[in-house]
Parts: C-alpha cells; structure tokens; sequence
C-alpha cells in the first residue's frame, strides 16, 4: 500500500426533551434526543471528523459552520455524503471505521446492525469494515448523568 492513513474523531451533544434521537442515521425511540444545529448526529459527526482527520483536512465545524443556516436540522448522512465526495477522497479507501456511542440510557445495542446497516447504505463501505460499539461510563459524569451523548471514531484509509 502506497499510502496509510489513521484519523480519529470526537464529539458531544446534549441530551433534551423533544428532539428526535438520531445516531449513525437511526431514529431510536427515546423521551430524549440530541440537541444541536444539525440532526446532532453524534456518532455521524465524529466520523466525519476521523474521516477529515485522515487526510488533514479540518474539522466538520469548518466545513459545515453551525452558524450557516443551510444546516439547519441537517440529516448527517447527507454531510456525510458531502465529505466523502471530496476530491481529496476519491483515490482513497476505506480499510475500517470503528465508533464508540458513549451513552448510558437508552439501551443502544438492539440498533448496532440497523446503524451499521446505515453506514455501508449511505457509503457503499463493507459491512465488516464498520464497527459500531456502545458504552456507558458506569453513571459518572455527563454522559452518566444522562445529560448527554458523546461518541469517538477512529477511520483507517489506503490508497493503493
Ligand atoms: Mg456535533
């Protein structure tokens, strides 16, 4: 392989009533859902930026401002589409991604294959290229609180 690449990604968003509960693309039923400019697409957005990261490209709140009102209530998929389409992606592939949704209720681990699903629709990547794992931190904290939902990824690209 001519070239390696490793990024890695990191993101949070707060926990509110009223909101829908979208992660890796899938509406979860919840009384709580993620507050934010977009969708507020946690796992989505932290791949992005493992994505960017991988390439040195910046971050998401660079190339998609949350303060741009063409983002509003954003479906992340979309972004994601936006991101993958750019030239400097085009000659690379992806080798795996593995997320990390970090929250303590609800109970995610029924939806992992419906988000893994999502992923290799939106991005045409392989299923056993796209991990998608759940934790919580044991009631400490904001996200045991359940004040919010915090998710890492880590994305590995090669070009041939
Ligand atoms: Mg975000």
């Amino acid at each position: 392989m001519k070239d390696f690449r490793i990024g890695q990604g990191f993101d949070v968003h707060k926990l509110v009533q009223e909101r829908k509960l979208i992660l890796c693309g899938v509406e979860i039923p919840s009384e709580y859902g993620l507050l934010g400019h977009s969708d507020a697409d946690v796992a989505i957005h932290a791949l992005m930026d493992a994505l960017l990261g991988a390439l040195a490209l910046g971050d998401i709140g660079m190339i998609f401002p949350d303060n741009d009102p063409a983002y509003a209530g954003a479906d992340s998929m979309e972004l994601l589409k936006k991101v993958l389409a750019m030239p400097e992606f085009s000659s690379y592939k992806l080798l795996n991604c593995d997320l990390t949704i970090i929250a303590q209720k609800p109970k995610l681990s029924p939806w992992r294959e419906a988000m893994r699903q999502r992923i290799a629709a939106v991005t045409g990547w392989e299923m056993d290229r796209i991990s998608v794992k759940f934790t919580t931190t044991e009631k400490l904290g904001f996200t045991g609180r359940g004040e919010g939902i915090a998710a890492t990824a880590v994305a590995a690209l090669g070009k041939e």
